[in-house]
């Protein structure tokens, strides 16, 4: 059995970017040919297909987001110009706004990257209780679980004692759903007066649409035997990334193109770096370039030791519009989140200000124990945020117990822009 799920999982590094390359020259011209808000998007710029030669040069578009695709397909519906209109559209679905998104048809191998990272094979017989109704993910889910030779139980939303008997009498394997679900499912089944690990066979899970909190994470592991995985993904462009059994960074499915931008003005950050999460995904049906998903995230240059070569993601730090921007860098309070976790016997907040026409960045740190080397404390502070959050701090301000409250914001942004 392969440890991947093709060839393209393991490409070097020159040939990934070629293959990117092609792949996104291919879609700009055929998007140009197919689409008049392609075509548009393009002349009104004065550029030609010839002028999208690389990743690098997406930066020549506008990234388009969420709330400007409503706008564009309502001014056009139903697919707003960017689906050629004289293709079989094997089906329609909708997410809220609404946002109408053709089905790319199954050539793509939606989600089967994740699942099969996640070791679901021919054998596993899988809870599916992502919804079927309306939205992409029932169904996409379903195709990405067949291709890696699972069979799929569709049970959507039923609720979770139905689930439970469906583990019980199919002899469920696995399950793929939001991991808030798969506890409200555990719950019930004990409730009932099973005991979930040893009466039932499920032991792996792979989870979409809701983070999956670490201390989750540790309780379905180590109560209940059950190996987690993540996905992540937009109902717009399908899946993005998703982790393998290293459980590091994410690895970035090939049939996107990700880039990781700077909000403000769409141009391409370096690794290691916040920014947006903006994809596109690769297929010959719905010509969407830059799809801005509001996630904040950084790349990886780290190599993985599964042996995929893909870029990955670091996770999701957070929403683009809960980040400040720091000397180019954003902050998100997810980052501030992890450092807290870092230090739990002290209390801190960041404080942005700016001076001589330059952003001046304070943390304010009070221990809460007496005694406590502060210059030692000061320099680890330092060296963690650096780490975390990639901008270095201007000033530590030791503050006296009691100054710091639980419900102050571990951001405050105190610049003036007049
Ligand atoms: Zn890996």
């Amino acid at each position: 059995m392969s440890e991947y799920f093709d060839i393209k999982e393991t490409m070097s590094h020159k040939k990934r970017e070629g293959y990117y390359n092609r792949r996104l020259s291919e879609m700009v011209t055929l998007g140009y040919e197919r689409s008049k808000r392609v075509k548009d998007m393009f002349d009104a710029r004065n550029i030609s297909p010839a002028d999208i030669k690389t990743v690098r040069d997406l930066e020549k578009l506008p990234v388009i987001s969420r709330e400007e695709l409503v706008g564009i397909e309502a001014d056009e519906p139903p697919f707003g110009g960017f689906c050629d209109s004289n293709i079989e559209i094997d089906r329609i679905f909708t997410s809220p706004g609404p946002v109408y998104e053709p089905h790319l048809g199954e050539s793509d191998p939606l989600w089967a990257r994740a699942y099969y990272a996640a070791g679901f094979r021919k054998g596993d017989v899988v809870l599916n209780a992502f919804s079927y109704h309306m939205v992409a993910a029932g169904l996409t889910f379903h195709g990405g679980l067949r291709r890696v030779g699972a069979t799929v139980i569709p049970s959507g939303t039923s609720s979770s004692q139905v689930q439970v008997q469906l583990i019980r009498d199919l002899g469920v394997t696995a399950y793929t759903g939001t991991p808030s679900f798969l506890l409200s499912i555990i719950k019930k089944a004990e409730e009932m007066g099973y005991d979930f690990k040893n009466d039932f066979r499920l032991r792996r899970a792979s989870f979409g649409a809701e983070p999956l909190a670490p201390s989750l994470r540790e309780i379905f592991e180590r109560d209940y035997a059950i190996d987690t995985y993540q996905m992540y993904g937009a109902t717009e462009v399908g899946d993005i990334a998703y982790e393998c059994s290293e459980k590091g960074p994410w690895h970035i499915c090939e049939e996107v193109i990700v880039e990781i931008v700077d909000p403000t003005n769409g141009k391409q950050v370096g690794a290691g770096v916040l920014g947006e999460v903006v994809v596109t995904r690769l297929n010959n049906i719905f010509f969407l370039f830059r799809f801005g998903t509001g996630d904040l995230s950084s790349l990886s240059e780290e190599k993985c030791p599964c042996g995929r070569t893909s870029y990955r993601l670091n996770g999701i730090a957070g929403r683009v519009g809960d980040a400040v921007k720091v000397r180019g860098l954003f902050i998100a309070p997810s980052q501030l989140k992890v450092i807290s976790e870092q230090f739990s016997d002290v209390k801190f907040q960041v404080v942005i200000s700016r001076s001589a026409h330059k952003d001046f960045l304070t943390v304010k740190l009070e221990p809460e124990k007496e005694g406590i080397d502060c210059n030692e404390l000061q320099s680890r502070f330092e060296n963690v945020f650096k780490e975390i959050c990639t901008v270095k701090i201007d000033k530590i301000e030791f503050v006296k117990q009691g100054i710091l409250t639980e419900g102050d914001k571990l951001i405050i942004d105190q610049r003036s822009w007049k």
